[in-house]
């Protein structure tokens, strides 16, 4: 009942409209009556066979497979026949339909349909078939599997399940006739079946194999869930007689101990787990018999397989509600006990059925026991038994909703596979011993071997000497071969002398001929010797030359060989050489790139240097009236020189000669410069450069005004912003460039640096402004710009009314300058009322220190119907 065995909605659904037979009444609560069935929702194959029903059972390996139920019906006892004769009997079967129908009186049916219905001629080996056949069969193949029988007392569960059949086999239950199957399928020489029994009484496990073993506890595998009772008695069962007395003597010890607890046994669960495990090694060793060996190694070395499959067989207490009183002499709170572990599995299967996120498994001893079955991997096979007693309806009706929501309980089946390592270990221990002992068989009949051939070698050489000596004796040559090996002997002597004589003689005469001569040789003696002498003559010729020409040969070699290692040496220097010409060439490479930084820094340094000598000159060539400033500072105080002076051609010429040296997109490209001391000197020369009116437009038009704010955007340097502040008011006194500079963003860049507050920064923004202003006014006068300001459209307003009083009087003159300008054109005049501007204005017009400012602010107001009209209203005197 593991939850997370559980199967999902999704699947549930699915099986509903494919496999599941239940579509009638599948709720607790019937909905519709008999009379009124729904044809289209019932099962179609109303002829399905017995076969078919088995076939449903066999759901693949790790597919999901619904808790099957079978209902059995018993037929009338003798108690009934008497009592229950006038009576119609609560239900009525239909099992071709797979139907039953529950009476609620003589009109009036519940109709269910279950996997199954079996009637009450349903023989034993049916039922068998029908419920547990196929669950045995998974068993078999290595599958968990649990048959239960559910039911009121006295409705045939024991029957069912239990029952020995010893005087007539027809009867025999489901716990035997498995077993018979079981027993059928496997190899007692690779397989092994064991069971235990076991009574579950008041959450209590007893062994009914062994009565002293009274509390076996339960041990639930912590990664797998797998549950087990290690305290059990495990018997091994061979045979199906050994079988029927274990469950006699189960039987005999349960009658015992519920006497000793005073109880019936319809108030205990029993349990019979059988255990089958399985070797199927062998199965896929497909290797065909090409290398003997090999497969044999392989197949040594790879471990079986074994399947564990394990059948648990449950025939549950009585379902009947026993009375909460205590009536057959129990206390509540045992009656509760007793009750317990099937009131637990109810709600397992409700929670089951109904999909609920927590199934209360370990609520009892029996739905631990029973955490697989139900929601687990086995396949769980359920038959409900229930009689046809009208009396007992309600028992018989709460037993069929337990059947009916225990089909909607889905397992998922898992293969119970594993490597038998011990096994393989015991395999590999046995096989290397048989190895040893062959080893040392073969060992000994070797050197049997060996001894035997050495034996007959001695025999048949001392054989063969004998024979010889014997023959030498009594053969009627012996004295021929007596003379013939001594004729050899003396042969063999002689020439050994005549060696001897030819080696003195060559060495007293060197090349002489030598006569070799012998009394007792015979002609033919002395003509062979003398060609061996001549031979050998000829040998020692040519030996000389010989060892000449290889001496020669073994020089060449050497020479070679000397060549070769020459080679490899220049070869290996050359290597050496190349890498470090590759070395200088990637230092060199870097230095070059070093050094191409280090130019573009000078020539930024350079162009400075050189505009700054030339200011210089300049300078004292004028007599030096200015003080000469030097460095980079002072630069804002040139550029104002430049703009407001004719500087003459001195000035002029050295900054054509910058553009000349460098180029201005050069000169541009270094305001983007990574070092922040070159973008400064970079964003000098260019406001330099700005200041000149025939550089203004190349700038512009070059990307120079871009460049600028960019720089502006990126720098929060002062100087940057104080020199670039200069360079946009340069470019604004330029009339072609008003629309472009406003068009970039000018205006609102200016406005932008007044935030950083230097004074510096902020007379080169008014000076700005008072030039674009100036610019503009000349536009609209002469009739090439209409409308308001631009200054006004990009809000530079407020600022200026803000500072036209402003008490560094660099900022104040221009933007006094700026209003007059601005105030000249009536189109800007309602928006400078509104803004506070012609307070400004008749301020200056009153207070301002330079006359000509003065006089321009006054003749400005004076000439604006606007304005005079505000003055008016405001009862300003003017
Ligand atoms: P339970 O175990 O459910 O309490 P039992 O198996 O002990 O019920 O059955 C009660 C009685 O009914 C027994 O005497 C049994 O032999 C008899 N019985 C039950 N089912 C059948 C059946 N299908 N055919 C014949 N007798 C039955
Ligand atoms: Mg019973």
């Amino acid at each position: 009942m593991a939850n997370n065995h559980r199967n999902g909605t999704t699947h549930r659904s699915s099986l509903n409209k494919t496999d599941r037979p239940l579509s009638v009444n599948s709720n607790t609560k019937p909905t519709s009556k008999s009379k009124s069935l729904p044809v289209s929702g019932l099962r179609k194959s109303t002829t399905a066979s017995l076969a078919a029903a088995s076939a449903a059972f066999k759901d693949d390996a790790g597919v999901p497979g619904r808790v099957r139920v079978a209902v059995r019906l018993r037929c009338h006892n003798a108690e009934e026949m008497v009592a229950d004769a006038d009576f119609a009997d609560c239900v009525e079967l239909q099992p071709e339909l797979k139907r039953l129908k529950l009476r609620k009186n003589n009109w009036d049916a519940e109709t269910y349909e279950f996997d199954e219905v079996l009637t009450e001629f349903a023989s034993q080996k049916r039922v068998y078939e029908v419920v547990a056949k196929p669950v045995v069969e998974s068993v078999l193949e290595g599958y968990n599997g649990t048959v239960m029988a559910y039911g009121q007392t006295g409705t045939g569960k024991t029957y069912t399940l239990g029952r020995l059949g010893e005087e007539d086999p027809a009867t025999r239950g489901i716990m035997v006739r498995a077993m018979e199957h079981i027993l059928a399928d496997v190899s007692l020489e690779t397989d092994s079946v064991t069971v235990c029994y076991l009574q579950l009484y008041m959450e209590t496990i007893q062994d009914l194999l062994d009565p002293t073993n009274a509390n076996i506890s339960i041990v639930e595998d912590p990664k797998t869930g797998d549950v087990s009772l290690p305290g059990a008695t495990l018997v091994e069962i061979r045979d199906r007689q050994s079988f029927v007395e274990l469950l006699k003597l189960g039987e005999a010890h349960r009658f015992a101990a519920n006497t000793k607890l005073n109880t019936e046994s319809s108030r205990s669960h029993a349990i019979l787990m059988v255990h089958v495990k399985r070797s199927i090694e062998g199965r896929d060793m497909t290797h065909s018999g090409e290398n003997g060996n090999n497969n044999h190694i392989i197949k040594a070395l790879k471990p079986p397989i074994v399947r564990k499959g394990k059948l648990v067989v449950v025939d549950l207490a009585g379902s009947e509600r026993i009375d909460k009183s205590g009536s057959e002499g129990h206390t509540l709170e045992e009656a509760k006990s007793i009750n317990l572990s099937l009131s637990a599995l109810g709600k397992c299967i409700n929670a089951l059925a109904e999909g609920s996120a927590h199934v209360p498994v370990r609520d009892s001893k029996l739905t631990r026991l029973l955490r697989d079955s139900f929601g687990g991997t086995a396949r769980t096979s359920l038959v409900i038994t229930i009689g046809p007693s009208p009396r007992h309806r309600g028992e018989t009706a709460s037993t069929i909703m337990f059947g009916q929501r225990a089909m909607k309980v889905e397992n998922m089946l898992k293969l119970k596979e594993e490597f038998d390592y011990k096994s393989l270990s015991r395999r590999l221990d046995i096989q290397l011993d048989k190895l040893i002992a062959e080893q040392e068989r073969q060992q000994k009949a070797f050197e049997d071997e060996i001894e035997r051939i050495t034996l007959v070698a001695e025999s048949r050489i001392s054989e063969a000497e004998r024979n010889y000596a014997d023959s030498l004796e009594v053969n009627p040559f012996s004295t021929f071969q007596k003379e013939r090996l001594k004729y050899q002997k003396d042969y063999m002597e002689s020439i050994k002398k005549l060696e001897e004589k030819w080696v003195i003689n060559q060495q007293k005469q060197g090349s002489e001929t030598i006569i070799i001569g012998s009394k007792d040789g015979t002609s033919n003696e002395r003509g062979s010797m003398m060609s061996v002498v001549e031979e050998l003559a000829e040998v020692k010729k040519l030996l000389p030359k010989e060892t000449q020409s290889r001496k020669a040969a073994e020089e060449e070699v050497n020479n070679l060989k000397s060549q070769v290692a020459q080679w490899k040496r220049s070869e290996a220097l050359g290597n050496t050489e190349t890498l470090k010409l590759r070395k200088m060439l990637e230092d060199e490479a870097h230095q070059k790139k070093k050094l191409e930084g280090e130019i573009a820094l000078l020539q930024s340094q350079l162009l400075h240097i050189s505009f700054e000598a030339d200011e210089t000159r300049k300078r004292l060539d004028k007599g030096g009236s200015d003080k000469v400033r030097g460095g980079f500072d002072s630069l804002m105080n040139q550029v104002r020189h430049a703009q407001l002076q004719d500087s003459g051609n001195g000035e002029k010429a050295s900054i054509a000669k910058l553009f000349e040296q460098v180029g201005l997109h050069k000169i541009l490209s270094l305001l983007e410069a990574e070092d922040a001391d070159v973008r400064i000197h970079a964003v000098k020369v260019v406001a330099n450069l700005a200041a000149e009116e025939s550089n203004q437009g190349k700038i512009v038009e070059a990307g120079g005004l871009s460049s600028l704010l960019m720089l502006l955007r990126s720098s929060e340097d002062e100087t940057i912003h104080r020199v670039a502040a200069g360079a946009i008011a340069n470019l604004a006194m330029n009339d072609k460039l008003q629309s472009k500079l406003r068009a970039e963003g000018g205006i609102k860049a200016l406005l932008g640096m007044v935030r950083c507050g230097h004074p510096d920064v902020l007379a080169q923004v008014a000076r700005g402004i008072a030039n674009f202003a100036k610019c503009e006014s000349r536009a609209s006068t002469q009739g090439t710009k209409s409308g308001r300001s631009l200054l006004i459209d990009d809000g530079a307003l407020p600022w200026i009314v803000q500072n036209a009083n402003n008490e560094a009087s660099p900022i104040r003159r221009h933007i006094e300058l700026a209003l007059c300008h601005l105030a000249q054109h009536e189109v800007n005049a309602k928006d400078m009322i509104s803004g506070g501007a012609l307070w400004e204005l008749v301020r200056i017009s009153r207070d301002c220190s330079r006359e000509d400012i003065r006089t321009l602010a006054h003749r400005t107001l004076s000439s604006s119907p606007a304005f005079e009209a505000e003055m008016k209203r405001l009862r300003i005197n003017y």
